[in-house]
């Protein structure tokens, strides 16, 4: 496994808004982690990067390796030296990496220059190589506009540009296509699976659309209230859900064939890391919640295959 979480925890003071995660990806391979939103899928992305402290948080318990090296208690220095080179984060907002102050083709020239070390005219080759990787029509014209001049998806292809400057073995995507519409999100996210068949990365892909999973994952992590409630292979999942939970993701994927406005939801909100109720974290929302579900929390059992679940019920069948 070219990343592997064990038992991840992580703490903000008195809380735990995520725990017991356990996931990996491979090279070549793409992970998603699905849930809706206050699952704690982008604080595991936050945890991965080395980047919670930035924000108040910290590891409190579990591991995170990558290629074989523990990132947690890595010292900051080392760390930076993996962020944005060996590992790097796309984020749904492209305005968040990109400076609306400079020119598009220098801000990824300095990610070649930073992580790769190298000169003025060998960066921009790279830039402009990539931006073509990346179907961004006239890279040379492109490369000297600014931000507010491209459209959002010409803005995410740059931010993913940007990425893969640094040459990364590990890229996490972090609801990379949610702020774009339907048609340029597809076109997104084949590009990301394309880069990783071309070039053998890792990626997690981390949404909470069930349509982006089937488009592009491998296997699928599915996270709720701060934990994985069910690992699987993409076919797997789609066609054998086992927990309840990814059940109802499921049903709530709106089909060509229903009536408008027949689009179900799942009833009640995921609870926060301040109201987690006691056993099972899905029981106030379980159709099939018994006794046993509100007092005892299911442990995720990952089997041989890489498979798991975290559900009584599903453990018992
Ligand atoms: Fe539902 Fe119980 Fe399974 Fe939780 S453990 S998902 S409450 S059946
Ligand atoms: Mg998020």
């Amino acid at each position: 496994m070219l990343l592997n979480l064990e038992m991840l925890r992580i703490r903000f003071g008195a809380f735990s808004p995520v725990d017991e995660v356990t996931l990996g990806v491979d090279r070549g391979e793409i992970l998603g982690i699905v849930g809706e939103s206050g699952s704690g899928k982008s604080l595991t992305a936050t945890a991965i990067m080395g980047l919670l402290p930035r924000i108040g948080g910290q590891v409190a318990a579990g591991s995170i390796r990558f290629d074989g090296a523990e990132l947690v208690g890595m010292p900051e220095r080392q760390l930076r030296r993996l962020r944005g080179g060996r590992i790097a984060l796309i984020t749904q907002n492209p305005m968040t990496s990109l400076d609306s102050m400079m020119r598009i083709g220098p801000q990824i020239d300095q990610a070649a220059r930073l992580h790769l070390g190298l000169g003025r005219s060998a960066a921009r080759a790279r830039s402009l190589e990539l931006m073509a990787d990346l179907r961004i029509p006239d890279p040379a014209s492109v490369y000297n506009l600014f931000p507010h001049q491209l459209s959002g998806g010409m803005k995410q292809r740059i931010v993913i540009a940007m990425a893969l400057a640094g040459d990364p073995e590990l890229l996490i995507a972090d609801e990379p296509t949610t702020a774009l519409d339907v048609t340029v999100q597809a076109q997104i996210v084949q590009i990301l699976v394309d880069l990783v068949r071309q070039r053998g990365l890792g990626l997690i892909l981390i949404t909470h659309d069930m349509g982006v999973v089937a488009q592009a994952c491998d296997r699928v992590a599915v996270m709720y209230c701060g934990r994985v409630v069910e690992l699987a292979q993409v076919d797997a999942l789609f066609q054998h859900p086992r927990h309840p939970y990814t059940q109802a993701l499921i049903r709530c994927i709106p089909r060509r064939d229903m009536a408008p406005g027949t689009m179900t939801a799942i009833p009640g909100i995921v609870p926060t890391a301040m109201t987690q109720p006691r056993g099972c974290r899905f029981n106030p929302r379980c159709t099939r919640a018994a006794d046993r579900c509100r007092v005892e929390i299911p442990e995720l059992r990952v089997g041989a295959g890489g498979n798991g679940v975290a559900c009584h019920l599903a453990e018992a069948a």
